[in-house]
């Protein structure tokens, strides 16, 4: 058996990050950069109003309160998106709307409460002094000329989006998001309502990795349902590995008679087979086919979820272009509110639970039974408590929590 840090590293090192493209700012979030963004504008670009006010000058208003409030005559009214067409001199205000540009002369802004427009014509009691560039954003507040904003590496958020969106960008450099074939595979095979014969169940490997690789922030294409058949299988594959940046199949890489997955992708891959000392998930076929990797994945659906997360989703990570800090979900601390119980088996457990943040700390109890087969106990659980070898922890421990999702 081989540890999972040492599966994982194989993984990561038939991973590389797929060439950058440019991309539309839509649907760029989540994508990781792949060029330096440096600012060639003031952001903002002018000099504005924080508040729906007065553009005041604060030498004028310097004594005003509301006991003492002192008058300015208001010459002209300034929208967002408009400019005033003269100056502010002595004595004179202008009303201004948040965004809207200062106008030369003026130096600060009086919010619209701190004044009463009320029953005196042109003019505006300033109730309230203010100094010079209060409620002014001035030019370059955010961002400057020349600033080096944005970098290689980094995971573009809706906010760098504005920002790029606030430069005039349109598109940005960025790693895409990996195409992921995914494809099932075994006899007893079917889906949809229809009646099962004997021996048949229904295929939940599929529509489950489909929607991982979509959580993964990857691009999940359907390859279907495919027979234990030695061509069918080979056909797939080989077709997968042209359209696709990455593949994962499920079932036929255990070591069963009918397991011919193992045999086209040794004939058609340069594979590495592995039994991983973990449980569930101990058997993990990764390789490639031309360059492309391939994940084949155990069937049993417990299994082949936990081995998504444990190395296909850092492998598609790696290929989208995430770097080594943001492969691997973080893990937490947790305490158990019962004992995990296991026996000695030279594996590192992944127990199914529920976690509960108990003001600010997680506890953790068992989702059910723990069987590789036992989806629905997967479907209730929220975390992976990672157990290391031996007994099992009693209620009260101190165990590492993988969080899913
Ligand atoms: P295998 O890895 O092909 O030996 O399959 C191991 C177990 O997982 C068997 O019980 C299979 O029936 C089951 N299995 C394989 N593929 C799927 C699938 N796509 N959906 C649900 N169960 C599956
Ligand atoms: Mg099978």
């Amino acid at each position: 058996m081989i540890d999972l840090e040492a599966a994982r590293a194989r993984v990561l090192e038939g991973c590389a990050a797929l060439a950058p493209v440019r991309v539309p700012l839509a649907g760029a979030a989540g994508l990781v950069l792949a060029e330096s963004v440096v600012s060639d504008q003031f952001l903002p670009p002018f000099a504005n109003t924080a508040v729906d006010g007065y553009a005041v000058r604060a030498a004028d208003v310097a004594g005003a309160t509301a006991d003492r409030p002192v008058r300015l005559a208001v010459i002209e009214t300034i929208a967002a998106g408009a400019a005033a067409d003269r100056p502010v001199g002595p004595g004179e205000a202008m009303r201004i709307m948040t965004g809207a540009p200062i106008p030369a002369g003026a130096d600060a802004v009086v919010m619209v409460e701190d004044t009463d427009a009320a029953a005196h014509g042109e003019q505006v009691e300033i109730r309230r002094a203010v100094s010079a560039g209060d409620a002014v954003r001035p030019a370059g507040d955010d961002v400057r000329p020349g600033a080096v904003l944005f970098g290689p590496g980094d995971v573009l958020s809706p906010a760098h989006l504005g920002v790029l969106a606030s430069l005039g960008r349109t598109d940005v450099l960025a790693h895409p998001r990996p195409r992921v074939g995914v494809i099932s595979t075994g006899d007893e095979l079917v889906e949809g309502p229809v009646a099962l014969l004997p021996g048949q169940i229904r295929d939940s490997n599929r529509i489950t990795l489909l929607a991982l690789v979509e959580a993964a922030g990857a691009i999940g294409v359907d390859l279907g349902l495919v027979r234990d058949d030695e061509d069918l299988i080979r056909a797939a594959f080989v077709a997968a590995a042209a359209g696709c940046d990455a593949i994962i199949s499920s079932g036929g890489v255990s070591m069963g008679e009918f397991d011919f997955v193992k045999r086209v992708l040794d004939e058609v891959g340069r594979m590495n087979w592995m039994q991983v000392a973990i449980r569930p998930a101990k058997p993990l076929a990764f390789g490639t086919i031309d360059g492309t990797p391939v994940f084949g994945l155990p069937g049993n659906p417990v299994s082949s979820m936990v081995s998504f997360e444990l190395f296909a989703r850092p492998g598609l990570r790696r290929l989208a272009g995430h770097g080594d800090a943001r492969l691997v979900r973080p893990t937490v601390r947790a305490t158990t509110a019962e004992p995990l119980r296991r026996g000695p088996d030279g594996k590192t457990h992944f127990v199914r639970v529920v976690a509960d943040n108990v003001e600010g700390r997680y506890v953790v109890r068992s989702a059910g039974g723990q069987g590789s087969h036992q989806l629905a106990v997967m479907a209730a659980a929220d975390a992976l408590v990672v157990l290391p070898d031996g007994d099992g922890v009693p209620a009260g421990a101190d165990v590492q929590v993988l969080l899913l999702g």
